[in-house]
């Protein structure tokens, strides 16, 4: 026991069923014989900043926050990390025992970690990359590739304007493509990432040619429900390397376990399978 408040931390967002980190967390209560609670809570935008202090009040270490809180979380913290106040948006919450709230957005060091696990073959100077959406997570994804050193990082979203806020929030090396000719982006593209919630399971597909992609291209999709979606199978067909995005989901949440349990947990083949869709 690193204090003395219960092991008790949760997820927060609206909707919140989907979550696949209660199962995650449970999955690491168990591994290392940890008598903790990670609780689902379901909690409108217009309740969030008041709930926050009965959670802090209730004993809870922290919280994961998802849609619509990101913004939120970072907006209601004593301090945040340099990623958190880069990105504009936090997805873990550390409630310190003096009362001060940290935040952090972990989903660009999941994203990285998990492209460097699975294609470990990608440097970052190789050439552009190519980001396919312009949401919460695209912002995560733009931020660490421009902070690893990719020469240009090429957005392309199907409402223009947000692309536009990107590149404006992220400087001179982003590029914007039209949605129109996202195809036509990737040549010489080293790496490819969608971060639309195209090829999200009810969602369609992505059309996306890849006939310009070149062939040492890395493709990443951080959808992972399905695992293979339409994008990776093709890319898959090509002989291109690809990363699906359950690492990403499973590396985010590490940070958040070390700092409310005390340890930095495994990511194993046997949790991967128990939290595979
Ligand atoms: P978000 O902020 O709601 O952004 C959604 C993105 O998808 C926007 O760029 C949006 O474009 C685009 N989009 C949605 N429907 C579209 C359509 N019909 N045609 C073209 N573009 C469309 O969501 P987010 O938080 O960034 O998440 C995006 C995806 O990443 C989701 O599938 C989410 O599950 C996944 N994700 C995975 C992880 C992980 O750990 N693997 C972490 C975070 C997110 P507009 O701007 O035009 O609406």
């Amino acid at each position: 026991m690193i204090n003395e408040r219960p092991l008790l931390a949760g997820v927060c967002g609206f909707p919140i069923a989907q979550s696949r980190s209660p199962m995650l967390f449970a999955h690491w209560f168990d591994e290392y014989g940890i008598d903790g609670h990670y609780v689902p809570l379901r909690i409108s935008a217009e309740d969030f900043a008041s709930t926050i202090p009965v959670l802090i009040r209730a004993g809870f270490r922290g919280l994961n926050v998802t849609i619509p809180h990101k913004q939120a979380a970072l907006a209601i913290a004593d301090q945040a990390s340099e990623a958190a106040r880069a990105i504009g948006a936090a997805n873990t919450l550390i409630f310190h025992e003096d009362g001060a709230i940290e935040a952090d957005n972990t989903d660009a060091f999941g994203f990285l970690v998990n492209l460097r696990e699975g294609a470990p073959e990608w440097v970052s100077e190789a050439g552009p990359a190519v980001l396919l959406g312009a949401g919460g997570a695209a912002r995560a994804a733009a931020h660490i590739l421009l902070e690893e050193g990719v020469p240009e990082l090429r957005i392309t979203n199907r409402t223009r304007e947000k692309a536009e806020e990107l590149a404006h929030h992220f400087g001179d090396r982003v590029t914007i493509i039209d949605w129109e000719d996202r195809s036509d982006a990737l040549a010489n593209a080293a790496l490819i990432v969608n971060s639309t919630s195209l090829g999200m399971v009810g969602k369609p597909a992505l059309d996306l040619s890849l006939d310009a992609a070149p062939r040492g291209a890395v493709v990443t999709d951080m959808v992972y429900n399905p695992l293979t979606t339409s994008l990776l199978a093709e890319a898959k067909a090509r002989s291109l390397k690809t990363v699906d995005g359950l690492g990403m989901l499973l590396h985010q949440a590490r940070p958040g376990f070390r700092a409310w349990f005390g340890r930095d947990p495994d990511i194993t083949p046997a949790l991967r399978a128990r939290i595979a869709p």
